[in-house]
């Protein structure tokens, strides 16, 4: 099985990398340098997996193509490079900060997920999103990166619909609120006490890699809400059209 995953020198991505690493799988490891993924190869060396770096600034859309055609075959594409916003008013925010969220968070994961659905129709895949609550939710600052991981999760729903009926498995994955470089440097987390654990996303991420959750393939899941015996169980079960999808609201819903 052959993974990327993107953003994996630190944070989440590492936890991640560490996390679906086996004997037998080629890992893929992305940053913007090579010397940064140096401590996550070693740590995910050690489980026995194949370990392969990868440099691309994804804020420039010819990096994300070449890093695309660097991998071909994938089994599974982990989309979690990302930027945090800017963390000011709609209207204090440039043209110019707008769109380099966009570039990294966005259009980066449409290149990649672009060329690893096409390899991946009739034979099978993956593609995971690192989505967040500001997917759902409205927030007066940092519009930039609430727009971003909300048409990421648009951008997932559309290759669910049109991939699902010839193998391909898309999931919006929210990690919950995981201390890392990103919320560190976020004002609103400041005087924060509470974290979400990384294994927790970690852990349901590699139960997809594994085939476990393919039944809620579509959705939305959520790290430290949902546990991973529950996402089992509904993932046998089965989802409904409407269920943990990003669509319009009843009034007074
Ligand atoms: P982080 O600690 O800041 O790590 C970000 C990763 O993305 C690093 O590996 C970084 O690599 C890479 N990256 C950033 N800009 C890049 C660029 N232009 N090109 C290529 N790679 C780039 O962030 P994190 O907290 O682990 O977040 C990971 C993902 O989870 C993000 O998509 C984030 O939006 C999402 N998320 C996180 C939280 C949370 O609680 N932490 C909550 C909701 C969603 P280098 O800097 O080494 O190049």
């Amino acid at each position: 099985m052959k993974i990327l995953v993107t953003g994996a020198s630190r944070g989440i991505g590492r936890a991640i990398a560490h996390a679906i690493a086996r004997p037998g799988r080629e890992i893929h490891v992305h940053a913007r340098s090579i010397e940064a993924l140096a401590e996550t190869e070693e740590l995910c060396r050690a489980t026995g997996a194949d370990i392969v770096r990868h440099a691309a600034d994804l804020s420039q859309p010819s990096e994300a193509l070449r890093l695309a055609s660097e991998l071909p075959d994938l089994d599974m594409l982990v989309n979690n490079a990302g930027v945090s916003g800017t963390e000011r008013l709609p209207w204090d925010i440039t043209p110019e900060e707008f769109d380099a969220t966009l570039k990294t968070n966005v259009l980066a994961p449409f290149i990649l997920s672009s060329a690893a659905a096409r390899s991946m129709l009739d034979r099978g895949g993956f593609i995971v999103d690192l989505s967040s609550g500001a997917a759902v939710t409205d927030r007066a600052d940092s519009a930039d990166y609430w727009v971003s991981k909300t048409a990421l999760m648009r951008l997932g729903g559309s290759f669910h619909e049109a991939g699902h009926d010839r193998g391909l498995k898309v999931f919006e994955v929210a990690p919950g609120v995981v201390q890392t470089d990103m919320t560190l440097s976020m004002r609103m987390h400041d005087g924060r006490s509470e974290w979400t654990d990384p294994s927790e996303v970690a852990g349901i991420i590699a139960a997809i890699a594994d085939g476990e959750l393919d039944g809620l393939a579509g959705t939305h899941i959520r790290a430290g809400v949902d546990t991973l015996d529950e996402l089992r169980a509904r993932a046998a079960r089965g989802v409904g059209s409407g269920e943990r999808r990003l669509r319009l609201t009843p009034w007074g819903a």
